[in-house]
């Protein structure tokens, strides 16, 4: 070991003892989520990461990684999960004001609000700059009319990152604003998507004159695609998809039932919350059971499709590490780990099925959901697709696709026949 390498694992193995001296003394799986909430957030240990001044304990990703890990085996509930401290935060600390950083970060951090996205919509996923969502101004307010759709947890967020047209007479990746919008308000519609796994996680939701102040705008009016950008990268960051050693999360805020719920009970049903849409059985110990229950666990073709996928799973979890320790932000390598995850989901719901033989043709088990859920991944988060392109052009240096639409003004752009102006005036009725 070097000298370097050395004082490392001093200050690691330092760094533990310190997480699980804190954990020994303030987990107590009786406690609300709430307080468990407040002690999390009140202490750093939560999000370790953020600036000192602002709730965290300024440490670098590698150094929150072992936070994390301590956490994980301690058995403890984490911090709050979901869109407010995974894609909310790292756009208010690298776009928002003084004054929003202290209006939301605290309620972040203490899970206080669920957050959810408002970015899709029927005719922009992959290419998202096309939103026809139109944001209008109107004194210390913008009015927003349009429709986004397959938005995960709606119902029980609070406010939604909102991407929307603020202007239409510049090209598409110039006109965009980015937003913090209530969700629950008389000009927001939702409407639950029933999906093939049975459960309805996500929504479309339909904007009649709703509106939202211009306090709650991060970033300039036409500049919000540089935001939507920042929020991309760190939501491709947070879709693990399978594996061990996972911290068990849930959502923050009132609608999600679970701050005053006792954090030990709340965190046995993070298995169960299919927010991440996590497969029942994604990790080893419950593909084990399967194979047991099943009687394959003395098949050598199972036997070594598990290692292979143990092995693939943990080569995986060691990348993702090394690229939180080699960088100080997260950026398109996350694109490299995405596609990894999604291979993992796969070689998970190919295997259950495979072990599980005709009865995973039985519906609402475990191994059923496990198979229905899986084709998510790989969309979710942005299509797979999507994130080739970008190691193809950001990685290896690959030559961009070619983009014809991207100096027209929006107002000129087409959807079949149409220009893409009256057909968004159809849809959501504004003129
Ligand atoms: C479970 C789940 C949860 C989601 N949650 C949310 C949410 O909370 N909020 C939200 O706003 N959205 C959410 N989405 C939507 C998700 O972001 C989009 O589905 C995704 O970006 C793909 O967009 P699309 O569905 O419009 O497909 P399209 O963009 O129409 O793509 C269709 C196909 O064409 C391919 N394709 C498109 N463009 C290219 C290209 N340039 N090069 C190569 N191939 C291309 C795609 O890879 C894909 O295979 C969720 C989706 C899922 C499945």
């Amino acid at each position: 070991m070097t000298e370097n390498q050395t004082r490392e694992a001093r200050e690691t193995s330092s760094l533990r003892a310190e997480v699980r001296g804190w954990l020994d003394q303030n987990w107590d799986p009786e406690m609300s989520t709430r307080e468990w909430w407040e002690r999390l957030a009140a202490s750093g240990w939560g999000f370790p990461h953020w600036p000192a001044d602002h709730g965290g304990l300024g440490m670098t990703h590698a150094a929150s990684a072992v936070v994390v890990q301590e956490m994980v085996a301690a058995g403890v509930l984490g911090p709050p999960g979901g869109a407010a401290p995974t894609m909310g935060a790292p756009i208010v600390f690298a776009y928002g004001t003084a004054e929003q950083r202290r209006r939301w970060l605290p309620s972040i951090a203490r899970g206080l609000e669920g957050w959810a996205q408002f970015f899709s919509e029927p005719g922009a996923g992959s290419d998202l700059a096309s939103v026809q969502t139109r944001a209008v101004r109107d004194g210390d307010e913008w009015i927003v009319n349009g429709q986004k759709v397959w938005n995960s947890g709606t119902m029980e967020s609070d406010k939604a990152l909102l991407v929307a047209r603020t202007d239409v007479d510049v090209p598409k990746h110039r006109g965009i604003g980015f937003f913090i919008v209530d969700v629950h308000q008389p000009g927001i519609e939702i409407r639950p998507i029933k999906q093939m796994n049975g459960s309805a996680e996500f929504n479309e939701a339909f904007f009649t004159d709703a509106r939202v102040s211009d306090a709650d705008r991060i970033g300039e009016p036409n500049q919000g695609w540089a935001v939507a950008l920042h929020v991309l990268t760190h939501e491709r960051a947070s879709h693990p998809g399978g594996g061990d050693g996972v911290l068990k999360q849930v959502h923050g805020g009132e609608r999600a039932g679970y701050l005053d719920r006792p954090a030990g009970q709340v965190m046995l049903e993070a298995d169960d919350e299919r927010t991440a849409n996590r497969l029942p059985i994604s990790d080893l110990d419950s593909l084990l059971a399967l194979a047991r229950e099943h009687g394959r666990l003395d098949d050598p073709v199972i036997r070594q499709r598990i290692a292979h996928l143990h092995a693939f799973g943990e080569s995986l979890r060691l990348t993702q590490l090394r690229a939180l320790v080699s960088t100080s932000e997260v950026g398109t390598e996350t694109s490299v780990v995405y596609l990894g995850a999604v291979r993992l989901v796969r070689l998970y719901r190919d295997l259950i099925g495979d072990i599980a033989g005709a009865a995973a043709l039985l519906d609402c088990t475990d191994v059923s959901d496990s198979i229905l859920t899986a084709p998510c991944h790989g969309i979710q988060g942005g299509a797979e697709q999507i994130q080739m392109n970008l190691i193809g052009e950001r990685i290896l240096g690959l030559p961009k696709e070619p983009q014809i639409d991207r100096d027209v003004p929006f107002k000129d752009l087409r959807v079949g026949t149409q220009r893409v102006t009256a057909a968004a005036a159809s849809s959501n009725g504004s003129t």
